[in-house]
């Protein structure tokens, strides 16, 4: 039976972040001093594993694994291990790829083949400024390893308007070279971010612009519940666009959250849940039916939560 929350949307896409704690500093998520929660309080791989399933049994198809950054928890091959016991549409996992390549065989093994890094730069001083990391070459080294072991690969790429908006064409570039789609984010007003928008927001109208006055884009459908819309180049480049700020996609969002505490929750935006630490797999439906009707139908201006705490 297909999950359909009371304003008609299909809910069939979770994120679970396995830790808010993570080896980058990137300016836009993780507010100086942050403390991360102690281990204790993280859900356990086999707490994560029986959420899921059961949440797979009442139908929910497609699972993406993150953080802070999901690399760094001890129990990370346990967990994944777990997850990978019901069986998905699509298992992906999202990460800052510092930590992935000694992952992949892994994560090959077990079916997660979508994997999604971020890289807000190709310039390394860039990088190290914007992360607060000096692994450059190791993250794109894990891209392009994941990408040759034949995963589907997708680099994230938050634009900021004085940063990196002069990186788009490199990044196209990047894309056609090496056969992995760019997605340029819209920077949302999340957690540090918010003091930052005004400042550094760049339209995904915008970026589009700036990119088609050097390479035709042509259009690639996308289904319903994508948060992403999508272009291919003639060079053989594929880009795409996510626009929340700017073409929120909330009427056909299919997303639920579990935190890494065990709330689950039924938007970014909003900090409301229901906690299913201890719940009875019996009690999930109406736990289920409390979090959709939490869901809200049109996009929340801001959330002062960081996005690391979140799970992005
Ligand atoms: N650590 C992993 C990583 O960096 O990919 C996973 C967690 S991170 C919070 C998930 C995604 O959220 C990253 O692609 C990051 O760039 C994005 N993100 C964080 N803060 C954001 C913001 N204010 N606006 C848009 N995207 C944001
Ligand atoms: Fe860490 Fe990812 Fe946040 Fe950067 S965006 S600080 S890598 S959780």
């Amino acid at each position: 039976m297909p999950l359909i929350d009371p304003h008609g949307r299909l809910i069939r896409k979770l994120r679970v972040q396995l830790t808010d704690a993570c080896n980058f500093r990137c300016f836009y998520c993780m507010p100086a001093g942050t403390r991360f929660h102690p281990s204790h309080l993280l859900l356990s791989p086999e707490e994560i594993g029986d959420i899921a399933s059961a949440l797979a049994a009442l139908g929910v198809d497609e699972i993406r694994v993150t953080g802070g950054e999901p690399t760094v928890r001890p129990e990370f091959d346990a967990i994944m291990e777990r997850l990978a016991r019901t069986s998905w549409r699509k298992f992906g996992l999202t990460t800052n790829g510092f930590l992935l390549a000694g992952k992949l065989p892994l994560l090959s093994d077990l079916g997660c083949r979508h994997v999604n890094v971020s890289l807000d730069s190709l310039e390394e001083p860039k990088f190290r400024s914007i992360t607060g990391s000096p692994h450059f070459r190791k993250v794109v080294a894990s891209i392009l390893k994941a990408k040759a072991m034949g995963f589907e690969v997708k680099v994230n790429t938050i634009v900021f308007r004085g940063i990196n908006d002069h990186e788009l064409p490199a990044f196209l570039d990047f894309s056609s070279e090496h056969g992995v789609e760019v997605r340029f984010l819209e920077l949302m007003k999340v957690g540090p971010s918010i003091g930052v928008h005004e400042e550094r927001f760049v339209p995904a109208a915008e970026m589009i612009d700036r990119l088609r006055a050097r390479e035709d884009l042509l259009p690639v459908p996308s289904s319903v519940d994508s948060t992403s819309f999508g272009f291919r180049t003639p060079r053989g480049g594929r880009v795409g666009f996510i626009a929340s700020e700017s073409q929120p996609f909330c009427g056909a969002c299919s997303r639920l959250r579990l935190t890494a505490t065990g709330k689950l929750r039924s938007c970014l935006f909003s900090d409301t849940g229901s906690d299913l630490r201890g719940r009875d797999p019996l009690d999930y439906p109406e736990i289920l039916r409390e979090v959709m009707a939490l869901k809200p139908t049109g996009r929340l201006p801001r959330i002062p939560q960081p996005m690391n705490q979140i799970g992005g």
